[in-house]
């Protein structure tokens, strides 16, 4: 790295890109009072190839957990080539990245130009249902010559998930039944998807969802061409430890069998948070301290509003250039920073006693639905991004 460090942001322009040994280095490199995202881009493409080894069908990346495009590379160097998008633009962004990668329109609302546009400009075949209105769009904005009409169907909230996917969308089993039969009828190829919601700490969940699409493809009667089984596959937080995931992927080897489905059908999955969560942390620097409250300067509008809407922990670690801090830790409270109160993080995180302004803390596990969701709320929008080759820090509390 070359000369002084750069305190501050990077004027407008695009990211500059990175490379560094370690997260220290880049502490000592860019001393940033701006917040750093520090990607693994070996990780990210060694969980992609992982997963794909271990999963009985065809993984799709869910783009929305994290469209940045060095993550979007490192997944497709891992060998991820479908992608589960949801909007013209994240379309346009796979296709036009990746000339061999397939998207798949796994949205079950779209405006008709969407549909359109994705079909006319990028040969998009695969469009997600869970109305009868919406397939009559479908089939009127595309021709619906060589469509696939994939049924989203609504599962049974467990609650063990951290979100529940089912709530905003899905069709209840009788009108999946009804889609199915209903896009059959009207020429179109068929196939059935769920979610069982996000960061699903119980591998049964996946077997339940199956036996349930079974019932369905059963009552329907229509050889369905594809089965997408959703994301959910979790992520380690301080917090959460779930089950491996082998247990997963025994659940749902097991549920695929239960319902003895035609080998010829395609199994899709569509994981976000399992392929990213791992790959990226977040370098915050503490701008004040009082008492047991640190202001830092990312918050709920930035990376992390996830730790806002759900249990979750990200471990956290203290990084500091000059001199060692304490060993002994204490429980300190994360202000973000922007004006409003209602920026802070729920709880609280143990840190070294004496941590103090200009410290930096790194907050491991943020690769998932964090740059995606950020504002730029009070003019504060976390966009650098560096490279690290190294692993990041086991999930720890
Ligand atoms: C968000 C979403 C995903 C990804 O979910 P994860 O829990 O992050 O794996 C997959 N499919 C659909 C339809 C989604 O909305």
């Amino acid at each position: 790295m070359d000369g002084k460090p750069d305190t501050l942001k990077p004027s407008g322009g695009p990211r500059q890109k990175r490379r560094y040994d370690d997260v220290f280095s880049v502490v000592r490199a860019m001393e940033p009072s701006y917040p750093v995202y520090c990607l693994r881009p070996d990780l990210l493409t060694k969980t992609a190839k992982r997963f794909i080894s271990m999963f009985p069908g065809t993984v799709l990346y869910a783009v929305k957990c994290n469209p940045n495009a060095e993550v979007l590379n490192a997944l497709y160097q891992g060998g991820i080539r479908h992608f589960d998008t949801a909007s013209l633009p994240e379309i346009a962004q796979i296709c036009e990245t990746y000339p061999d990668a397939h998207a798949y329109f796994m949205h079950p609302v779209k405006a008709r130009a969407a549909i359109r546009m994705t079909h006319k400009a990028y040969g998009i075949r695969h469009y997600v249902i869970d109305h009868e209105c919406e397939l009559t769009k479908v089939l009127e904005e595309t021709g619906g010559r060589d469509i696939v009409i994939i049924v989203r169907l609504k599962t049974e909230d467990t609650g063990d998930s951290l979100y529940d996917l089912a709530s905003k969308f899905g069709a209840p089993p009788d009108l999946a039944v009804e889609l199915l039969r209903a896009a059959d009828a009207r020429g179109c190829k068929t196939g059935l998807a769920f979610h069982i919601g996000s960061q699903c700490r119980e591998p049964k969940v996946y077997r339940k969802a199956l036996a349930l699409t079974g019932e369905v493809i059963a009552r329907a009667g229509v050889e369905i061409e594809c089965l997408d089984l959703g994301g959910g596959f979790p992520a380690n937080y301080a917090n959460a430890k779930p089950p491996p995931l082998e247990n997963y992927m025994a659940e749902i080897r097991g549920g695929l069998k239960d319902i003895g489905l035609n080998p010829a059908v395609e199994i899709f999955c569509e994981p976000g948070r399992a392929l990213v969560a791992a790959g990226c942390s977040l370098l915050t620097q503490v701008q004040l301290r009082k008492g047991e409250r640190l202001y830092i300067n990312d918050g709920i509008y930035g990376s992390l509003s996830e730790m806002v809407q759900v249990d979750i922990r990200m471990p956290v670690r203290l990084i500091r250039l000059k001199g060692e801090a304490s060993e002994t830790l204490r429980p300190f409270s994360l202000n973000g920073p922007t004006c409003d109160s209602l920026d802070v993080i729920p709880g609280t995180f143990e840190l070294p006693e004496d941590v103090r302004e200009g410290d930096w803390i790194e907050i491991d596990q943020v690769g998932a639905y964090s740059n995606a969701l950020a504002t730029h709320f009070n003019g504060f929008y976390p966009e650098t991004f560096v490279e690290v080759h190294d692993s990041p820090p086991a999930a720890e509390s």
